[in-house]
């Protein structure tokens, strides 16, 4: 009996096609009954793009059909081209070519931790990362595209060295520009995810913080942290990368901007001098701070109406 695919033998039969017996087709043209083959030998009629003799299957039939090769280490054809792909015994699993010499042999999981879909048995090609956690190649390019760059399991990044360097080149130009003057006295608990350093630094209005350690930008916050603890920080590590921080003038002009009055005006109501009213505004550097700070925050960061009536009183 003949049929067009082996599903639709299974569909109509009431044991499953072992398809490794498969030995003759016939032309769905012109009916001749033939050799298992891509062609038929009477009117020529092409029965699809691929053929495999060893696992008998002819793919190509649909315009969305992948390319297949056959891997005798896998007993059976992946999607993929032959060319791309290498096969490792002791992981019993294709690789891609590009990552085949760093993978991580043996450690090949045995689910995919993006699809959850099996990886030895699998007809895709799998990728085990520098962290030794396993995926499938396709589903690895997929979070690539999606601009999805950390591991799903360790949060490490998911690149090579050069693709490394270019995402922290990408997020330093972000991490400096200037950071508002109400983020100087907010600090916070970092993680990173790529050497597990423990850092405190400032809060960014873009979430990003720097390893103290390996300056990699692939790192979280944990909780608030306070003045003191960010002097300890600096203490540690003084030469700690930070965002970068509003310059005298800069900090002239967004005063005299927002309140609308010269900084000779708010230095004499403020009676300090303007070298200490700027070292103020960097509580890190100066001891006793956040008690300086929640005063000029009163005087600085209220709405406009209070402040005028700020500015009546005082
Ligand atoms: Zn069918
Ligand atoms: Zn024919
Ligand atoms: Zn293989
Ligand atoms: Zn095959
Ligand atoms: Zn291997
Ligand atoms: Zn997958
Ligand atoms: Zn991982
Ligand atoms: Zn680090």
């Amino acid at each position: 009996k003949f049929y067009a695919c082996r599903f639709c033998h299974n569909d109509n039969e009431d044991h499953e096609l072992n398809r490794y017996n498969v030995t003759t087709i016939q032309c769905i043209k012109c009916e001749k009954i033939q050799p298992f083959s891509l062609t038929c030998c009477n009117c020529n009629q092409r029965f699809g793009e691929q053929i495999c003799y060893k696992c008998k299957l002819i793919t190509g039939m649909t315009p969305d059909s992948k390319p297949i090769y056959h891997c005798d280490g896998c007993k059976m054809c992946n999607v993929g081209i032959a060319e791309l792909n290498i096969h490792c015994d002791k992981c019993d699993g294709c690789f891609d070519k590009r990552y085949f010499q760093e993978h991580q042999c043996g450690m090949l999981g045995e689910q995919c931790m993006v699809c959850m879909g099996d990886l030895k048995k699998s007809i895709y090609p799998s990728l085990v990362l520098d962290c030794s956690h396993s995926l499938h190649f396709h589903c690895y390019e997929t979070m690539l595209k999606s601009q999805n760059y950390q591991c799903p399991m360790c949060k490490k990044l998911m690149l090579n060295n050069e693709m490394k360097d270019e995402f922290n080149q990408d997020l330093d130009e972000v991490y400096q520009k200037m950071i508002p003057l109400d983020f100087l006295d907010q600090f916070c608990l970092c993680l990173c995810y790529e050497c597990n350093q423990k850092f405190v630094t400032y809060q960014h209005p873009n979430q990003l913080y720097n390893c103290s350690k390996c300056q990699s930008f692939n790192c979280d916050m944990i909780k608030d942290a306070d003045c003191n603890e960010f002097q300890k920080q600096l203490q540690l590590f003084p030469n700690q990368r930070l965002p970068k921080l509003p310059t005298q003038e800069n900090i002239t002009s967004i005063l005299e901007k927002q309140y609308k009055i010269s900084i000779e005006e708010i230095l004499q109501k403020l009676n300090i001098e303007f070298n200490e009213l700027t070292l103020t505004l960097f509580p890190a550097i100066v001891e006793n701070l956040p008690e300086k700070i929640e005063d000029l925050k009163m005087f600085f960061w209220n709405d406009t109406e209070e402040f005028e009536e700020f500015e009546e009183v005082g």
